[in-house]
């Protein structure tokens, strides 16, 4: 345990460089779990010290994002552009110390040397032995040449020499840390007690080890979670799935679908349990559960996920989710019934666009030949059709076992396919769609009678 820290406080700091993505997503809701699990802190820290880079529509999406999923926080949003005195006093002290110096080779000579080290496969790193004397130029640190060895709570043991390091570069001038210095300062500062992030980072660990040596603060505990890989092994992009969270949120999945997703990407609960609302994540996370090994992706079980979700959901609540899918202005019962057609088999809300399109078109198109069945002759489908209108036009009930057990005799004594297949694209425009009596129910007599005259008209 961290020297004095007993207190779990967990942060997340994301930089705002890009839209909230799926493994910051991941980390977020493992960090959050820890924090709750343990009754500990959660913070939120911007990490925008990088002005060129970060952007507010970033930091929107990344907040936007955390909120849409639940995960709420103690403290923050913090934002390291607001804390640049912070950094000077930190920045100052290793400089005084002379742990820290200007480094005054130019940007040319540090190339020059990098290419030479790859050219004799030496990792590239730089070493200074000039003393600059004008303060101006990069701050590096001056890393003291030894073996760094720490334990990480999911990974075990690891080790690092660190004259692989070499005098890495710590602030850009006196108030704007890069990143391995501004993440110390920030984290103890914060008192921090564990450093949940991804396997990434674990390369810059060694770094901040040395940092928090350096300015005598307490190191926390580290935990480098598991790459998340597309289905290839290669680390997950875009080039595999979406990996922005907005993205799924658009296309219409759940919070608590995402959250279960996630929270099985990288940890496993140790039995056969799938389904975790969040409340039941908290009571059973712990890091020890959390795998060493990349975490792949899978689309087909965010849908599987999903559609749990979805199924479970109220029908008042899914017709509301659903209405940003479905034409504006749309009577709100005759969505609902739609919608129930629908529930067993969305995977993603927005899917009910396409599929229940034809529910919510006035001016149905028929291709003709799509409203016969197999070998038929385009006079048998029209008698057929006209015959339906007739006994349709007769039935006042149009609920979906009243026109079942009306319709079926009549199917049994022409045929199925003959008089079933025509009935149901007449309704629909469509080769695959709900069966016809559920989608009578759906559209009621005049509707559905109207259907029936215009796809006869097509033939
Ligand atoms: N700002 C860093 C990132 O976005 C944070 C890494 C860390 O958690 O230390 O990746």
């Amino acid at each position: 345990m961290a020297s004095g820290q007993t207190k779990i406080r967990v942060r997340m700091a994301p930089s705002p460089t890009g839209l909230f993505h799926i493994g910051t997503a991941r980390s977020t809701l493992y960090n959050y779990l820890f924090a709750r699990k343990n009754k500990g802190k959660f913070i939120l820290r911007i990490e925008d010290s990088d002005l060129e880079r970060s952007k507010k529509e970033y930091e929107d999406d990344i907040i936007e994002g955390i909120k849409w999923l639940g995960l709420d926080w103690d403290e923050g949003p913090f934002r390291q552009s607001a804390r640049t005195e912070i950094y000077r006093k930190y920045i100052k002290k290793l400089l005084a110390s002379d742990q820290a110096f200007y480094c005054d080779h130019s940007q040319e000579e540090l190339e020059k040397e990098k290419r030479e080290q790859m050219e004799k496969k030496e990792a590239p790193k730089h070493i200074c032995h000039r003393k600059g004397k004008a303060k101006k130029g990069i701050i590096r640190f001056r890393a003291p040449r030894e073996k760094i060895v720490f334990n990480d709570l999911i990974r075990g043991k690891v080790e690092f020499e660190s004259d692989l390091l070499g005098d890495f570069s710590i602030a850009k001038d006196e108030k704007t840390p890069l990143y391995n210095l501004g993440v110390v300062v920030d984290d103890a500062e914060m008192k921090i007690s564990h450093v949940i992030r991804g396997e990434d980072h674990i390369s810059n660990t060694p770094k901040q080890i040395l940092l928090y040596r350096a300015l005598d603060l307490a190191i926390p505990e580290f935990a480098h979670l598991p790459l998340i890989l597309g289905p290839d092994r290669s680390k997950m992009s875009k080039r595999h799935d979406s990996v922005s969270i907005r993205q799924y949120r658009e296309e219409g999945y759940l919070p608590s679908a995402m959250i279960n997703f996630m929270a099985l990407l990288g940890w496993n609960p140790g039995t056969e349990k799938e389904i975790f609302s969040l409340d039941e994540l908290v009571k059973e996370f712990s890091l020890e559960r959390i795998h060493k090994g990349g975490a792949i992706f899978d689309l087909d079980r965010l849908n599987w996920f999903n559609s749990q979700y979805i199924r479970q959901m109220n029908l008042d609540e899914l017709t509301k989710k659903c209405l940003p899918y479905l034409p504006k202005d749309v009577d709100l019962d005759y969505a609902q019934k739609v919608v129930a057609l629908e529930q067993e088999r969305m995977k993603k809300l927005s899917q009910i666009s396409e599929t229940t399109k034809f529910f919510f078109e006035d001016d149905l198109k028929y291709e003709p030949e799509l409203l016969i069945w197999k070998k038929m002759a385009s006079k048998e489908a029209k008698a057929n059709l006209e015959l339906l209108e007739k006994k349709l036009s007769e039935i006042e009930n149009f609920d979906r076992e009243t026109l079942e057990n009306e319709i079926m005799p009549l199917a049994e004594k022409y045929g199925k396919g003959e008089l079933l297949w025509p009935l149901r694209v007449a309704l629909t425009g469509q080769r695959a769609s709900p069966g016809p009596f559920e989608v009578m129910e759906v559209l009621g007599k005049e509707k559905t009678l109207k259907r029936l005259k215009k796809a006869n008209n097509a033939l």
